[in-house]
């Protein structure tokens, strides 16, 4: 397919390319709808084996996010920047002050943040030459990590789902299962301690399961055996994919939900989990705290602020459910629809349809 058939398959508004030959830089923003807002996304930095692989990461992220801030209520659209890592060293100061550059030639129409390959240390370096970058640490007036927020959101999410299960949003002796014990897990089995849950965690790394058990007072489990436990809710906060044909046969709980990203080897496995009478709250809005952020420094960073709107992804998965019930649809298109509702509506408004 043509490049500029490319774009318009999926409605783009904007895919901008960069050469820097002294910064050794190859890279792309694609900005797909700035309705709501200007884009927000996140900066990759990966080997890739052709141009035309590049162009596609940056399509399809972009286009999720639109769909992602949509869903959650903040008023951005929806972006991606991929850089095309060169073969050999990375000069990472040339780069990062030449991406800045690249960055700011869009006056704010895109703003950035670490994704995978990148680093805060990364986006800082940009922030040299531009404003329009976020997920920046406490010390330069940023967020710091996220990951406490997105539990938060996590925690949320989770209560919606328990009041669908039991009739309330009561923890207290709601059994959890967290996957993973990194920078969200051990904030959300803390969180969920806090409320009176009975929480499993496990992770690959001995001594984080070891600081969650000895800190928070969890019983940890094997990686392995974390799928049987017999719990309410399975809550993967490790790796993308690990829901797929395999492990959903294993799965014991009612609710599955927890921030990682791409939780399911395959979207059309909603559906899989919804015959089995299992909720799923979808992962990019359940897991949404941590652009909900990185939003919120923008306006001046305010912890509070940012916890206050993580509070509110209850409202969000409390909706899903009801549309997905309404509609007779899964969760993830549930939350599909109410992603393309606000944006539709917004459209309208501001006359751009
Ligand atoms: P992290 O790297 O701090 O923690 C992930 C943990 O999972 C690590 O401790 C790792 O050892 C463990 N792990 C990996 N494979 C495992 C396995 N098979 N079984 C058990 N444990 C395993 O990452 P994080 O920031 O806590 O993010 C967790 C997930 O949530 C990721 O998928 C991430 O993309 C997603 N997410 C994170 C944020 C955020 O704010 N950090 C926001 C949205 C989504």
């Amino acid at each position: 397919m043509g490049l500029f058939k490319q774009i318009a398959a999926d409605s783009h508004e904007q895919v901008v390319f960069w050469l820097d030959r002294v910064a050794n830089l190859k890279a792309i923003i694609a900005i797909h709808d700035t309705t709501l807002g200007p884009a927000i996304g996140g900066v990759r930095l990966l080997h890739y084996d052709s141009e035309a692989e590049a162009i596609s990461d940056a399509l399809l992220l972009s286009k999720a996010m639109t769909y992602k801030a949509s869903a959650v209520g903040v008023n951005f659209g929806g972006g991606q920047g991929v850089i095309m890592a060169p073969d050999g060293e990375i000069d990472g100061d040339a780069l990062w002050w030449s991406f800045g550059r690249f960055i700011n030639s869009l006056g704010g129409r895109f703003i950035g943040g670490e994704d995978i390959g990148t680093s805060v240390e990364d986006i800082e370096k940009a922030r040299r030459e531009t404003k329009y970058v976020v997920g920046i640490s406490h010390a330069l007036g940023g967020g710091g990590d996220p990951g406490p927020i997105t539990a938060h959101g996590v925690y949320s999410g989770i209560r919606a789902c328990v009041e669908k299960v039991f009739g309330d949003t009561s923890m207290s002796d709601i059994k959890v299962a967290v996957q993973g014990l990194g920078r969200v897990g051990y904030a959300l089995a803390r969180e969920l301690k806090a409320a009176g849950c009975k929480v499993y965690g496990c992770d690959i790394d001995a001594e984080l399961s070891e600081s969650a058990r000895s800190t928070l007072g969890i019983e940890i489990v094997s990686p392995e055996r974390i799928f049987e436990i017999e719990a309410d809710i399975f809550s993967p906060c490790a790796l993308g994919g690990i829901i797929n044909e395999e492990t959903i046969s294993k799965v014991n709980c009612k609710i599955i939900a927890g921030a990682a990203n791409n939780q399911l080897s395959d979207n059309s496995l909603s559906e899989t989990i919804q015959k089995r009478g299992i909720i799923y709250a979808p992962d990019f809005i359940i897991g949404a705290g941590g652009l909900i952020n990185v939003c919120n420094e923008i306006e001046g960073y305010n912890q509070a602020r940012a916890l206050a709107q993580a509070g509110k992804i209850y409202d969000k998965i409390k909706s899903i459910i009801e549309i997905s019930e309404e509609k007779d649809i899964t969760t993830y298109e549930a939350a599909m629809v109410m992603a393309r509702q606000r944006l539709d509506r917004v459209k309208r408004l501001r006359g751009l349809v």
